[in-house]
């Protein structure tokens, strides 16, 4: 499937879903190409995964933004494929530095630069430690095996919509919990 045909499907696996994230974060290695960017050399000519392209254009068309979180410890070289594959200017931010935090720091520039809530982002990347604590932000997160790929984008849109769901229904609950509790404080005086 080439990369119009891969567009196609995942702008019909959007359309099933009524929300869609605000934001979208990609990892580098593993996630959106198939190596770590360390181990090239600036001269080579990547590539993606087979899905990458597809499913970045498709979410661009629907009005997603979209966002790098690298902890590469070579982000010269991750910014030259960036550029050689024409896909940098697709980013609303690109946070690629190593750190020791496992990308919650990236996270927080982010969300400091674009002022999306985390609760508005998806996330997707190869490291379940990564996944774990981005998570524990508030950000859907998903692990990815084989790069991006259109099961794991209709598994993020899924979990996406679960999330925000929960966050609804707590929202209510809180709502109820307080509107009973002052009839109460009412009932006593
Ligand atoms: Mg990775």
């Amino acid at each position: 499937m080439g990369d119009e045909g891969v567009k196609n499907e995942a702008m019909e696996i959007m359309s099933l879903f009524q929300v869609l994230p605000r934001l979208v974060v990609f990892d580098l290695d593993y996630t959106l190409w198939p190596f770590y960017c360390e181990c090239r050399s600036k001269r080579e000519m990547p590539s993606l995964y087979p899905h990458a392209k597809g499913i970045l254009y498709a979410l661009k068309d629907k009005g997603a933004n979209l966002a790098i979180a690298s902890r590469s410890p070579t982000p010269d070289i991750a910014n030259t494929f960036l550029d050689k594959l024409e896909i940098k200017p697709m980013f609303v931010a690109q946070e690629i530095f190593s750190s020791w935090t496992h990308k919650t720091e990236h996270f927080q520039r982010i969300n400091r630069r674009t002022g999306i809530p985390y609760n508005e982002m998806l996330f997707f990347d190869d490291e379940d430690r990564n996944i774990e604590a981005v998570s524990k932000m508030g950000v859907t997160s998903i692990l990815v095996r084989n790069g991006v790929n259109l099961g794991a984008l209709r598994q993020g849109l899924t979990k996406f919509t679960q999330n925000l769901d929960s966050l609804e229904r707590n929202k209510q609950r809180w709502k109820n919990f307080s509107r009973k509790s002052s009839s109460s404080e009412r009932d006593q005086s």
